[in-house]
């Protein structure tokens, strides 16, 4: 198996190890020895997707010599492709979005005997977040069993919310991971003591937009600093923390939690994307400049020593000279532990690439996605330094 992309597909990975292990089938580690070969996938960049269409080309002489391989293109790329994925990749025999990644056997099986193999999620529009009530429970039921009996690495992810609604212009997230679903408060609480149980003693809670989590259960109503606070009452668990936190919801609430629960990790991954106003509002990101600086400053009123990171793209249509200059004169001011610095890629289906033309030329997106990114590891750099010397 090989995997690309977020956190979210790491934690895919083990589902899918999960599933195929418990189908009975063996995960080897070398492609060599392998009878599936199976791509978990990421298209929020077009430089991601173009990675998997030639590793699986690569793969043509091998498939002649063994007919009988089985490959398999599963996550983000299988939802957004759908069975079109063919045309691109015709050695692909297994299409799989990431919602139906408990069906793997079964596909793989009907691969096998020459049968159509392909499972995706209903598209968007068409069905609610009921439409995937039943892939959600099948993932969540694999997701608790995942460490059974298997020696524990000391960390673990921890799904809280699927999908995403916030429909950022730039971004296909909302269309391959379908609506925004929390997940039942007792489930995740029932795994984060299961997962302790078996010798995990740090845990990621995972969401697109986790600070915007929201449950009922027991006729009350769940966020995410209900969640963290329970979760982190877990004996012997020792560090917790979450990714990825959306500006517009950070809460002081939220905040508090930094200061309040002592296992909630001095970490923050609540990405920016620009410095611009107008870019901001272009993205439909719901911030302004001084907003995330607010909230920034909130947090870090509660908690000193946080590290705040964040994700930037650099080229999105419309982007001047100065709204770039506005983003680096943001890095200056917050001055970020980390941060990962895109070149904006139009992605089909997304409000950006269907309104706006991709106006910055590739030379230019390059330069600015150098010089942003050599003064945000001079910036961490320093801070790390100052850390140190703390
Ligand atoms: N849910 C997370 C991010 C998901 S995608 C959030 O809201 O922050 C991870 C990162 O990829 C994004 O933060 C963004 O910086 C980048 N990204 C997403 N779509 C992109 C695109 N079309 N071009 C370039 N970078 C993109
Ligand atoms: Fe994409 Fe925005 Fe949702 Fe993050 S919050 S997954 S960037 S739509």
């Amino acid at each position: 198996m090989t995997v690309y992309g977020c956190q979210m597909n790491q934690l895919d990975a083990e589902l899918v190890a999960e599933v195929l292990r418990s189908g009975g089938a063996e995960v080897v580690d070398e492609a060599a020895r392998a009878d599936v070969l199976l791509f978990l996938t990421c298209c929020v960049r077009g430089h991601a997707e173009d990675r998997v269409f030639s590793n699986i080309g690569a793969l043509a002489a091998r498939k002649r010599r063994h007919p009988g391989l089985v490959i398999g293109l599963l996550g983000c790329m299988a939802q957004q492709h759908g069975g079109a994925v063919r045309r691109r990749a015709p050695l692909v025999d297994v299409v799989c979005a990431p919602g139906r990644l408990a069906e793997l056997p079964d596909l793989i099986a009907r691969a096998r005997a020459g049968a159509e193999a392909t499972a995706l999620d209903p598209p968007r529009g068409r069905a609610g977040p009921d439409g995937f009530a039943a892939a959600d429970q099948a993932l969540d039921q694999v997701e608790v069993r995942r460490l059974v009996g298997k020696p524990s690495a000391g960390h673990a992810y921890v799904t809280v919310m699927r999908g995403c609604d916030n429909f950022c212009t730039y971004c296909v997230v909302p269309n391959v991971r379908g609506p925004e679903r929390s997940r039942p408060p007792r489930s995740i609480l029932e795994e984060v003591r299961r997962l302790v149980g078996q010798g995990v003693r740090q845990v990621t809670f995972l969401g697109q937009a986790v600070n915007q989590y929201s449950a009922r259960e027991d006729g009350r109503r769940w966020d995410l600093a209900d969640l963290v606070v329970r979760a982190a009452e877990t004996p012997d668990l020792s560090r917790l923390s979450f990714v990825t936190s959306h500006p517009a919801a950070m809460t002081e609430r939220l905040a508090a939690v930094f200061r309040d629960v002592p296992a909630v990790a001095a970490y923050l991954h609540m990405p920016a994307q620009s410095g611009s106003d107008a870019v901001l509002r272009r993205m439909n990101r719901g911030y302004t400049v001084a907003g995330y600086v607010e909230r920034v400053a909130m947090v870090r009123r509660l908690r000193p020593d946080i590290a705040v990171e964040s994700d930037f793209i650099v080229g999105f249509p419309g982007e001047t000279a100065e709204d770039f200059e506005a983003t680096a004169a943001l890095v200056r001011q917050v001055r970020f532990a980390g941060a990962f610095v895109f070149k904006y890629s139009p992605r089909p289906g997304t409000p950006a690439a269907e309104r706006f033309a991709d106006d910055v030329p590739m030379a230019e997106k390059r330069r600015r996605h150098n010089e942003l990114l050599a003064l945000v590891k001079q910036i961490a750099a320093e801070e790390k330094g100052r850390r140190a010397v703390r």
